[in-house]
Formats: structure tokens, C-alpha cells, sequence
């Protein structure tokens, strides 16, 4: 459902990516790892459009993602994103924060839209805050709306960068929570985290990007007890 390959791009002459090659059938769970600077919230952001790219080839769900953003909306409601600061926003409550776009984007009637997000509220445990602002959340919560609002375009498939990595430690288990339930569920997901739990027990394969390329490619087994390439090992020495 996603056939990156080659994939190069520049920050002016920094070549921040350098030839990237990823494939993600449906239903897989993908984790992406590397140091800071790797390049991977940049790889993540060119697979939802919210990065241009200048060479190479991004097909999404069998459309081809041009290099120059031109097709910009039809990969969108394909792709739903979640980010590491959870983007709500604060001005909207959370109902209105998750119907916004199915109303505006999906033409969707307000009942419909409504329907929709309170039942996706159920599944990620927050329904009673329905009528909140973000501000008067736990991170945790935010986040998890953050989700919930992703989720309300029916996306085919979900990004994930780094989502725990601003949360307070007791929070970070009710988000995993609700990303696992996701995979489970059969979502297609690519999530950038260090979450070492998560990586073992939900993903398919992981990858270590560094210096903007992917290093190696594994299971999760083979990638944490077996690594091939030293820069892994070195990697892996500095996170468990
Ligand atoms: P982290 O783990 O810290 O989130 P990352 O792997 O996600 O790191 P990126 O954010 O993709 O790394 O950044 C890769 C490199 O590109 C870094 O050296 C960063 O400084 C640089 N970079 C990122 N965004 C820009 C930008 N808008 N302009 C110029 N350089 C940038
Ligand atoms: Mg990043």
C-alpha cells in the first residue's frame, strides 16, 4: 500500500534524505528507529504530502505522489498523521476538533460526522470529554483525541511520530494502548518511536534510518537480538 523508493531530498545542500526505499503491504505495522537528525520525521512527512521530495517515487494506495505536492488532497484523506506535539485545535472542543474535517473535507452532515466521532471517542476511552477544550486535557488525552481525529477521515492508513515522546511517563501506556487496539484492528501503520515494548510486540518489521538512509531491515526479533550492521549495534547499545 505504500512503495517508497529512492527517495532523496535537500534542505537547500543538505541532503537530508538519501535515497530512502520502503514497502508497506496493508496491514503491516512498520516502526521506524534512528538517532536524532536521521531523517526520519522528514521520511514519515513526504509520505503525507506535508514534505516535497526531489527525487525518487512515492506511491500511496496505487497513486503516485508527485515530487511537487500536486495531488495533495487525494493523498491526505488517504493518510492520517499524528504527531509528537498533538496539533489540536485549542480554540475547538474536542468534538469539534474531530468533525472539523469530515464535515469540510468529506462533506459529511454534522449528525453523520458527530456520529462518527463520539463512536471514535469510545474506542480510544475519552467519551466523556467529548465537550472539553484541549487545554483542559491530560496529554495523554490530547493525544488520544489527536488519534481519534485522524481516525475520523478513515484513513487507509495511519503515521505516527514519535506520539509518546512528550508525554509524562504514566500516560504513555494509554496511548500504546490505543495504538495496539489500532493495530490490531488491521491499520496500516508506520510509527517513528524508541518505545521498545511497542516495536517487539506490535511491529511486522523495523527499520533503523541514519544519515537519511535505512541502514537495516528486520524483524523485531532479528532486529533487537540479531542486528547485522554495527550501526544498529551501537544504536541499540544506546537505547536499552
Ligand atoms: P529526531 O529524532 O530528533 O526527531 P529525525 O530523525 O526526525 O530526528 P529530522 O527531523 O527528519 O530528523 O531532521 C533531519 C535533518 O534535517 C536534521 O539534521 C535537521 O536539522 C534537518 N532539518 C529538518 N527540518 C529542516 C528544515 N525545515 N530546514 C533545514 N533543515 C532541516
Ligand atoms: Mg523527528
Amino acid at each position: 500500500i505504500i512503495v517508497a523508493t529512492d527517495v532523496h531530498k535537500w534542505y537547500d545542500s543538505f541532503h537530508v534524505l538519501q535515497g530512502v526505499n520502503l514497502t508497506v503491504e496493508r496491514q503491516e505495522v512498520v516502526v521506524l528507529m534512528g538517532p536524532s537528525g536521521s531523517g526520519k520525521s522528514t521520511f514519515i512527512r513526504t509520505l503525507n504530502a506535508l514534505e516535497d521530495y526531489q527525487q525518487g517515487q512515492i506511491v500511496i494506495d496505487g497513486m503516485a505522489l508527485s515530487q511537487d505536492l500536486g495531488n495533495i488532497e487525494s493523498i491526505r484523506r488517504e493518510v492520517g498523521m499524528v504527531f509528537q506535539q498533538f496539533n489540536l485545535f485549542p480554540h475547538l472542543t474536542v468534538l469539534q476538533n474531530i468533525t472539523l474535517a469530515p464535515i469540510w473535507v468529506r462533506r459529511w452532515p454534522r449528525a453523520k460526522a458527530e456520529e462518527v466521532a463520539m463512536q471514535l471517542l469510545e474506542q480510544v476511552d475519552i467519551l466523556e470529554q467529548a465537550q472539553k477544550y484541549p487545554g483542559q486535557l491530560s496529554g495523554g488525552q490530547q493525544q488520544r483525541v489527536a488519534i481519534a481525529r485522524a481516525l475520523a477521515m478513515q484513513p487507509k492508513i495511519m503515521l505516527f511520530d514519535e506520539p509518546t515522546s512528550a508525554l509524562d511517563p504514566e500516560m504513555v501506556k494509554e496511548v500504546l494502548v490505543v495504538m495496539r487496539s489500532l493495530a490490531k484492528s488491521g491499520m496500516t501503520m508506520v510509527v517513528v518511536t524508541h518505545e521498545v515494548g511497542f516495536a517487539r510486540e506490535v511491529a511486522n518489521r523495523i527499520l533503523l534510518m541514519d544519515q537519511g538512509t535505512v541502514v537495516e531491515e528486520a524483524a523485531p526479533e532479528q532486529f533487537f537480538q540479531n542486528p547485522q550492521e554495527e550501526r544498529t549495534k551501537l544504536f541499540l547499545s544506546q537505547i536499552l
